[in-house]
């Protein structure tokens, strides 16, 4: 097969990347890697631009670049060795893409990052497009922090506006809290308060845009975190069809406004009231998404590498009904007995030294379909 069905024209470049080609990664952790493998599949090599050194990604791609996202020599070569480059985390820097944007298609877009990467976009543009948040208030000081507090009252939570993930650069606030160590304690970096929604659950949708705007929804599931970090996903959730197209239709609506290109996630409360509150944007494939790997005709990873190299998607439909598990540190060690249950799909993504919080692996369970 021909690397591109369009020939590669200066400053036109190809919209269809056909198999053969080799697909650029900006990260290198456990989603790059998932991407890279379904990448394979369909006939893809990857090549994984990564500032730490043996990035899980890189294990199983074809060529590595270790280097940092400004470093522009760096990104240079690399774009010069791929037909499209994606993204697997929001932190990669807008200004590298900026820099890449004129040499390859960078898929999805500056855009996606620059709304996803700040707290305070993020909840601005879904108020825009009429999708409702918690109440939220920017914060930059201890004076704009009480202001704050006596707008949307408390529980509160204080939260940075950029590089938080997994729960980081939180801190909740209670009537009794002083908002001086609150403001301490994420760092006295830019940040909003929002206010702590009493919610029933928190669902997400993962959803996947073509570039003809072909839109893709997976089912919307459940979700449990523990300490912030993401415990548990039940596939479907547990909520009614109304409902859960109303979450697909608002998923659909951010994707379309973003112009986004590739799998997206957006993370919901369910309000007590019964009603959508938009939490956060994920600009990439999801950990909430790893059970369609064992559970749909096309995974969220076959679905993305289709998105970006322009090909058309695969039916987001589930055979399955799954609940996905995160190995979070030691429970890694619990892979023997899991590899002894034939319900269980182990996925381990190759990561040397199992810390505390960080993410190892996960296990799928699959049992027949309920609706
Ligand atoms: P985040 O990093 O914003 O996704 O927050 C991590 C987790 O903290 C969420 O999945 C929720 O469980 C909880 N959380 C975050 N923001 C709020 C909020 N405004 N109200 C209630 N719980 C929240």
């Amino acid at each position: 097969m021909s690397r591109a069905t369009t020939p590669k024209a200066k400053g036109a470049p190809a919209l269809v990347i056909a198999p053969g080609a080799t697909i650029g990664i900006l990260g290198g952790g456990q989603l790059g890697r998932m991407i890279a493998l379904a990448a394979a599949r369909l006939g893809y090599r990857c090549h994984v631009f990564a500032p730490e050194g043996d990035p899980p990604a890189g294990q199983v791609a074809a060529a590595t670049t270790h280097a940092d996202y400004r470093d522009h020599a760096a990104l240079e070569r690399f774009a010069k060795q791929v037909s499209v480059v994606t993204y697997e985390f929001e932190n990669v820097p807008v200004e590298t893409v900026h820099l890449l944007e004129p040499l390859v298609p960078v898929r999805p877009g500056a855009r996606s990052l620059e709304i996803a990467q700040d707290r305070l976009n993020e909840k601005t543009f879904a108020n825009a497009l009429g999708i409702g948040t918690a109440s939220f208030a920017p914060v930059d000081d201890v004076p704009s922090l009480e202001a704050a507090l006596a707008r949307i009252g408390t529980p509160a939570i204080l939260k940075t506006r950029r590089l938080g993930y997994d729960g980081k650069g939180q801190a909740t606030i209670e009537a009794s809290s002083d908002p001086a160590e609150a403001w301490q304690a994420v760092g006295r970096a830019p940040a909003i308060l929002e206010a702590r929604v009493d919610f029933e659950r928190e669902i997400s949708v993962v959803i996947a845009r073509a570039l003809d705007g072909t839109l893709a929804p997976f089912v919307p599931v459940e979700n449990r975190h523990v300490g912030g970090i993401l415990d548990r996903t039940t596939a479907p959730a547990p909520i009614t069809p109304t409902l859960a197209a109303e979450a697909e239709e608002l998923a659909g609506r951010i994707v379309d406004a973003l112009d986004h290109v590739g799998v997206l996630c957006v993370e919901l409360f369910v309000s007590k009231a019964g009603g959508l509150l938009m939490n956060e944007l994920a600009p990439r494939v999801h950990n909430s998404g790893h059970w369609t790997i064992d559970a749909c005709g096309t995974s969220q990873f076959e679905q993305h590498v289709r998105a970006v190299c322009g090909l058309p998607l695969g039916s987001p439909e589930r055979h399955s009904d799954a609940v996905m598990q995160n190995l979070i540190g030691d429970d890694v060690e619990r892979w023997p007995a899991l590899l002894a249950d034939p319900g269980a799909h182990l996925h381990l993504y190759g990561k040397a030294e199992a810390r505390p919080g960080r993410k190892m692996g996960h296990v799928t369970w699959i049992k027949p379909r309920s609706s």
